[in-house]
């Protein structure tokens, strides 16, 4: 099995009707209208000493991966798909498969954990990373170096305060400058905006969150606009460091990427009317959302994502820290956890996690919008607010 999952121009259909039927895919054997869990970790050698399906062991890859990695291809209109055991270790992937002395940019307000790790394990194995506002572009121009510069990391909107980056224009100077351009799209999902279609070379889900859904699998993906010899590179990071999913979880990912239209939907629904009703509350001092005229990255946000701004929110309170963590305490539906992305409302106080040296303010709630009733989400947090 090559592995590769070819994105099907003639595919006919909309994004809702690849999600709900996985492309239609039936299991050839069965005619099961769910693809089977493969749990085999290794296959048969033929007589002639060939493997007649090309399978041979479960690290290099699985086919229970196939029909996740065909979807993803589809949706964000790739020539190539992998899975991965995390988001991390998708997003790591892509910088393993660069050189020491490689000079990358990345963004000073991206997911703390990936920050973390460039600066405690990608530095020390001889990349050259710069932290930049990712939100000014001449910024951008200005610290490509042509030909040192290999990759320029997006994340878009970027956590915790959806920093919106201008894919289209920052993938024209960095590929001017021969770099290429992988963004981390988790918040953005491959519904709102679909950053290959923009210029972006690669593109990195924690599947984690809004592709799986419901808070129960450990997942990411790339997704590649071509086949060439980095991305080649990429999977062999994959495949020979084994950081693959195991079989049940992929096939409980692609069981939740089959409502994932409706989920975003409702939470984009969610995260707009609660932004724009505590945009208007005493107590606060900011609310940062994309789908607010009054955001920053809101008229970029508007060209780049389609059908909605995303499920996630951040709420500044004019009470500081203190306030920040008594709401966090007092919410009744909203749950106190870290990460986003599930049916379930989570709220969290983001400083606390993230620790210092981080660019959190800490009157910060960072929220993640589920799909329950919207007023009752609303008025959970204003009972929390007023407690
Ligand atoms: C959660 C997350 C990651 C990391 O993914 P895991 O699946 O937790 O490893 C990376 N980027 C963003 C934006 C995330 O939200």
């Amino acid at each position: 099995m090559s592995g590769n999952s070819k994105s099907d121009q003639n595919y006919p259909y909309s994004a809702a009707t690849a999600l709900a039927q996985s492309l239609g895919n039936i299991d050839e054997k069965t005619q099961a209208v769910v693809p089977p869990v493969h749990v085999a970790t290794t296959y048969i050698r033929g007589a002639d000493n060939t493997y007649p399906t090309g399978l041979v062991y479960s690290r290099d890859n699985n086919p229970t991966y196939k029909p996740v990695e065909a979807l993803l291809c589809q949706l964000e209109q790739g020539q190539d798909a992998i899975v991965f055991s995390s988001g991390m270790a998708a997003a790591t992937a892509v910088f393993q498969g660069l050189r020491p002395g490689d000079h990358v940019l990345a963004p000073k307000v991206m997911y703390w954990a990936l920050r973390n790790w460039l600066l405690n394990f990608a530095t020390d194995w001889g990349l050259q990373i710069e932290f930049i506002d990712m939100t000014d572009i001449a910024a951008v121009q200005q610290h490509l170096q042509p030909q040192r510069t290999k990759l320029v990391w997006l994340e878009t909107p970027g956590n915790p305060l959806w920093c919106i980056s201008d894919i289209a224009a920052i993938a024209e100077c960095a590929h001017a400058a021969g770099a290429q351009v992988a963004v981390d799209s988790t918040c953005a999902t491959p519904l709102l905006s679909q950053p290959l279609r923009l210029g972006a070379d690669i593109v990195m889900h924690s599947a984690t969150k809004y592709l799986n859904g419901h808070s129960d699998v450990i997942a990411g993906a790339l997704i590649a606009a071509r086949d060439d010899a980095y991305w080649q590179r990429i999977r062999q990071v994959r495949a020979q460091g084994g950081a693959v999913p195991s079989p049940h979880d992929a096939s409980q990912l692609l069981r939740g990427m089959r409502t994932m239209h409706l989920r975003v939907r409702e939470s984009c629904t969610n995260a707009q009317y609660i932004a724009e009703q505590l945009e208007r509350h005493d107590a606060v001092a900011e609310v940062l959302y994309p789908g607010l005229p009054s955001f920053a990255g809101h008229e970029i946000a508007k060209q780049q994502m389609q059908g909605g701004f995303g499920g996630m929110l951040s709420v500044r309170l004019k009470g500081g820290a203190e306030a920040a963590i008594h709401v966090a305490a007092h919410t009744k539906l909203w749950k106190r956890a870290t990460s986003l992305g599930g049916v379930e409302s989570l709220i969290e106080h983001r400083a606390s996690v993230e620790g210092p040296g981080t660019p959190c303010p800490d009157d910060l709630l960072r929220m993640s919008c589920g799909i329950e009733d919207r007023e009752e989400l609303l008025n959970d947090f204003l009972q929390a607010l007023s407690n």
